[in-house]
């Protein structure tokens, strides 16, 4: 391109001695920490974490809500700083269906903001505000700048992934949510110092000012946070915990608005429909809530999503994606809870497993599995199935004929079963069976009571029809 056409030196001067003086003070410079790893390695780590995240969330699935917080983000990341912006990072804005005022963001990029944060923000630029921050965290990659400063040295990148992974699926979730922090991402990655708050605040007010909005927005959303976080069972302390007040915030955050200069003011019409799509959406669950219905530790003794005989909440229209290793994926309500033991998956509602009586009790949904077959005949290997579960349950009968159909376009045969409720009463069973490539029997089992079957009804075809074998043939 010809540069013939750039405007003199001596115009662009002349009008920035026009400008008022405040103008003149100079934006806050952020210098980027220290860090041991690459921007290649904080997207992988955010890459995996945010799998479990997906996996663990009640992700909100509404294209109005998604599809407006991507908008925003994206907003932000245009006017991010460019040699801060790595090309190697991969962003994504994810709503999720939780009450508290929170928000974080992993390394390389992933973001995820809770209902909580849009339901306490009085406009737009308040939840603009949040995601500038967050964004800030990713572009200053103080995940891994927090890592870099830790003591081990054998501190690797695998092991960080492991441990962020495995405080995420397993039993500690509930300790770590009590001292409210992200189920223990918290300790390593999400929790940052006063010095990186700051950083982040003042980066984030200067993306939020080239992206249209005043930076004084975070200040009053952060009053907010601050005050739900002192008021008894307040929602604002998990946000505090992983980001500490450095003192002074509004104060700091205010002056820095004054230096900057904010940009056309971005279009923020949207805000308020958006703000009522939400009362289309369940309940948003409590991270309490959370905790309960997550996966215990494989191996533990006693699994359980709530108390069985308990009433159980309708299936949600919202799915997300489940998979079992290398062999399936399915899509399941997003407000049932999976558990996972060596040869099975059950993905269950609240309240659909547990113990009752001193037994184990699995009243209501689905359990995905594998089988050892004696025999290459689909028939076959379903009743030796059948006989062997028959053995542990002995009022188990057939309830109507076996039907041929297909699972993920493979030969299956569907088995309708009748057996006495541990809740008291009938309950109903949906046998459903194939092969993998190798020869091993795959099934599935729909639970549900008599009184509940039609409620289930449709949420266990919908979970059938979803069912991809991934198995190598
Ligand atoms: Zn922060």
């Amino acid at each position: 391109m010809a540069t013939a056409s750039l405007p003199a030196r001596p115009t662009a001067l002349l009008i920035i001695c026009s400008l008022p003086v405040s103008v003149l003070l100079a934006q806050t410079e952020i210098k980027l920490p220290k860090n041991r790893y690459t921007p290649e390695e904080d997207v992988k780590l955010g890459r995996e974490a945010a799998a479990e995240i997906r996996e663990q969330y009640p992700i909100i699935k509404d294209e109005r809500i998604a599809g407006y917080l991507t908008m925003l983000g994206d907003r932000l990341v245009a006017v991010a700083p460019a040699d801060l912006n790595k090309k190697v990072f991969e962003y994504s804005f994810t709503p999720v269906n939780l009450k508290e005022i929170n928000a974080f963001a992993l390394p390389g990029g992933p973001m995820f903001v809770h209902r909580g944060m849009f339901t306490a923000a009085a406009a737009e630029g308040e939840v603009v505000g949040v995601m500038a921050h967050e964004l800030a965290h990713v572009l200053l990659r103080h995940g891994t700048a927090n890592a870099s400063k830790a003591q081990n040295p054998w501190l690797q990148l695998g092991q960080i992934a492991g441990v962020v992974g495995g405080a995420m699926v397993g039993g500690t979730a509930g300790a770590a949510i009590a001292q409210g922090s992200n189920f223990g991402l918290g300790t390593l990655l999400l929790k940052y110092s006063r010095e990186y708050e700051k950083q982040a605040d003042l980066l984030g007010a200067q993306i939020m000012a080239r992206a249209g909005y005043d930076p004084r927005a975070l200040a009053r959303m952060f009053e907010t946070i601050e005050k739900e976080s002192k008021s008894e069972g307040g929602s604002g302390p998990q946000w505090m915990s992983s980001h500490p007040n450095p003192g002074n915030r509004t104060v700091y955050i205010n002056k820095e608005a004054e230096a900057l200069t904010i940009a056309t003011t971005a279009d923020a019409s949207q805000f308020a429909s958006i703000k009522t799509a939400f009362a289309d959406l369940p309940a948003p669950l409590t991270m309490a809530e959370l905790a309960k219905r997550k996966t215990e530790p494989k191996g533990a003794a006693v699994q359980s999503v709530g108390t069985p005989g308990q009433p159980v909440p309708p299936p949600s229209a919202e799915y997300r994606t489940v998979s079992g290793g290398k062999v399936f994926q399915a899509a399941v309500p997003s407000n049932w809870s999976s558990l996972t033991s060596s040869n099975s998956v059950r993905i269950v509602p609240q309240n659909g497993y547990g113990q009752l009586n001193g037994e184990t009790v699995f009243s209501h949904g689905i359990e995905f599995g594998l089988a050892q077959a004696g025999t290459r005949d689909l028939q076959g290997a379903t009743n030796a199935w059948l006989k062997a579960i028959a053995e542990s349950n002995p009022n188990l009968k057939l309830a109507g004929e076996q039907q041929p159909l297909r699972i993920s376009q493979r030969s299956a045969i569907a088995t309708p079963l009748l057996n006495s409720s541990p809740l008291g009463g009938q309950e109903r069973l949906g046998l459903y069976t194939t092969f993998l490539a190798d020869g091993t029997l795959f099934y599935y089992l729909t639970v549900v009571p008599e009184q509940d079957a039609a409620a289930f009804q449709d949420t266990f075809r919908r979970i059938g029809e979803s069912i991809r074998l991934t198995d190598v043939r």
